[in-house]
């Protein structure tokens, strides 16, 4: 971000940040009304974009205008808007699409809990909590609209970075691979491809190991690919000889943490091994997109981002020795696990 706005006054940068929110929600209008797959074969004009959305055109067309101003849509000379490269990144099913990771940041949950950042940052609680009366996980069980676009930003987000996590993660001569808090198992469907005598088991939430089984059945793979509902604070399937956890540490403090981290001790074969995809924070002030990702963990779920000292401790906590870090051309890096000898789990 430093970087970025370097060349401008020190006046101009701080404009710049204090309205990026202006753009930032002007996108999301575009990715909830679904503009950009509207406009995708062609112009429409705003009267009949306003008709397909059920909107007030002159409004419409105020946000068309200024997203056009900086590079989101394109206005022809007779008035009618249609796609640019940005927006080709916002309609659905476009692999690289981020349209319902827009959705859901700057929606319904995400923004409304950023909102009220000052208030985790004055009680060090969840600013999500405070806003919706629940936690966000409760929140998603019981909406599954909300639901639905959160696990397709996560899928979205983690098909974005899969090449890279693919490349670092070597999973050779694992037979069943577990990937914990795994979501609807898009990581799982291409481990499964990129590994054919693998089995994999995906543990999530019900409602979300729900969306999965579509996916599984979709991609053929349900004969490979167990589907288990649960709660990984109870456990986590038993006899796996590789544990995957992507994006699901840093949603929890310390010591809920541990307490996944030490249900995957219990639950592997000794000779297993564990793997949390995670990004690992840089000392210093040098620009790191994680460093943001963390106040999102600290408005909505109460977990952080952490250094390499701070997951080298959880992972001696929880019995395990954090054998190496592979890092990836991403800020997401495949921290390795393995028991530490003679480690009971408690
Ligand atoms: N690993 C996926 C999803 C990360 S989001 C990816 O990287 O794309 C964190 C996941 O943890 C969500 O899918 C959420 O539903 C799941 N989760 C949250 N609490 C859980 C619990 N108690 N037991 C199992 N899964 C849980």
């Amino acid at each position: 971000m430093a970087a970025e706005v370097a060349s401008v006054s020190p006046t101009m940068a701080v404009f710049q940040v204090l309205t990026g929110f202006w753009s930032a929600r002007a996108v999301y209008i575009a990715a909830k009304l679904g503009l950009a797959d509207l406009v995708k074969d062609g112009p429409k004009t705003v009267a009949e974009l306003a008709v397909l959305t059920g909107t007030h055109a002159p409004s419409l067309y105020r946000v068309l205008r200024a997203l056009a101003s900086i590079g989101w849509f394109e206005e022809d000379a007779s008035g009618r808007f249609g796609p640019t490269p940005l927006t080709v990144g916002l309609q659905t099913g476009v692999p690289g699409s981020l349209r319902f990771l827009a959705m859901t940041e700057l929606g319904e949950e995400h923004y409304p809990a950023w909102g009220d950042l000052l208030f985790s940052v004055k009680t060090g609680k969840l600013a999500f909590n405070q806003v919706f009366g629940m936690a966000n996980w409760e929140f998603w069980a019981s909406h599954p609209e909300n639901a639905q676009i959160f696990n397709q930003a996560m899928s979205e987000v983690t098909a974005v970075l899969e090449p890279a996590v693919l490349e670092a993660l070597d999973l050779s001569g694992f037979k069943r691979i577990v990937d914990a808090g795994g979501g609807k198992g898009t990581l799982m469907t291409s481990i499964l491809r990129a590994y054919p005598s693998a089995r994999g088991v995906v543990i999530d939430l019900p409602h979300v190991i729900e969306q999965g089984r579509q996916l599984i059945d979709a991609q053929g793979l349900s004969a490979r690919c167990e589907l288990v509902a649960g709660d990984f604070f109870e456990s986590v399937p038993e006899g796996g000889d590789a544990y995957i956890l992507k994006w699901v540490i840093h949603d929890w403090d310390d010591e809920r943490s541990i307490a996944i981290l030490k249900n995957c001790h219990r639950a592997m074969s000794p000779d297993g091994k564990l793997f949390v995809i995670e990004a690992v924070i840089p000392s210093g002030s040098e620009p790191f997109f994680h460093k943001f990702m963390d106040l999102n963990m600290l408005v909505m779920t109460g977990g952080r981002e952490r250094t390499e000292t701070e997951y080298r401790a959880l992972f001696e906590k929880a019995g395990f020795h954090l054998n190496r870090i592979t890092s990836t051309p991403t800020e997401v890096a495949v921290l390795e696990g393995v028991r530490r000898t003679g480690t009971e789990t408690q």
